[in-house]
């Protein structure tokens, strides 16, 4: 996996330094208090292999997992700011998925901006309102091998969401008084990443939590059998 460019964002104690201790919360069928952010097209399947009772969660899902923050009525913020009003919400959780259809048209716009993609509503406001972020691609990505740049760009466009989401000034005070925790994963076909502030990268899940989930430590075990 390309490793991510450093420096290009400044999440620091806006992401929860321990995202494993809310992965256990959740296998243990705890998920009150969780918004999880995703994309449509993932659907719920490809999280439940490794949490549970993912069906039971607070969720906000549009094609790209694109959260409106506008101080709107109707805002995915409104959306937000309502469930911190009654009390239910202390971790959000950004979950990005590679290959995404989405991004597909800010990564590969050659390939996927064609026919009716070229001319609709849709993409036209998809794409005016990612130019800073496909600019972000071009200059620290440009020479990335293109099998691997939808797996950054999945990557980057979750911490460019949580860093939007800490740009709020209401959210970021929320989060530095400890009340509000932002995550950011990331799955793919190896499986569900969390991102580690300490490494500033995503961190396969099954390799910090094998030994403590039996379904992944089964999953872990019939690997290792089906190598031997
Ligand atoms: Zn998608």
């Amino acid at each position: 996996m390309e490793r991510l460019a450093k420096g290009i964002h400044d999440l620091g104690a806006m992401v929860s330094p321990d995202p494993i201790s809310l992965l256990k919360r959740m296998n243990g069928g705890d998920v009150g208090g969780v918004l999880l952010v995703a994309c449509s097209e993932l659907g719920m399947y490809p999280l439940s292999a490794h949490l549970p009772f993912v069906d039971a969660l607070a969720t906000i899902q549009n094609m790209g997992g694109m959260l409106s923050l506008e101080d709107v009525a109707g805002s995915d913020l409104a959306s937000i700011k309502l469930l911190l009003k009654g009390g239910e919400l202390t971790d959000m959780v950004i979950c990005g998925h590679a290959p995404c259809s989405a991004l597909n048209l800010l990564v590969f716009p050659e390939e996927w901006l064609v026919g009716e993609l070229s001319s609709c509503a849709y993409t036209d406001a998809w794409l005016r309102s990612h130019r800073e972020f496909q600019k972000v691609l071009q200059r620290h990505y440009g020479n990335a091998p293109k099998g691997t740049l939808m797996d950054v760009a999945d990557r980057e466009f979750v911490l460019h969401q949580l860093e939007e989401l800490s740009l709020i000034p209401e959210l970021k005070a929320l989060v530095v008084r400890g009340g509000l925790r932002l995550h950011g994963w990331s799955i793919n076909a190896s499986g569900l990443h969390v991102y580690s502030a300490a490494r500033q990268e995503f961190v396969q899940v099954e390799g910090l939590m094998a030994a403590e989930h039996p379904r992944l430590r089964n999953r872990t075990a019939r690997a290792r059998n089906a190598r031997a």
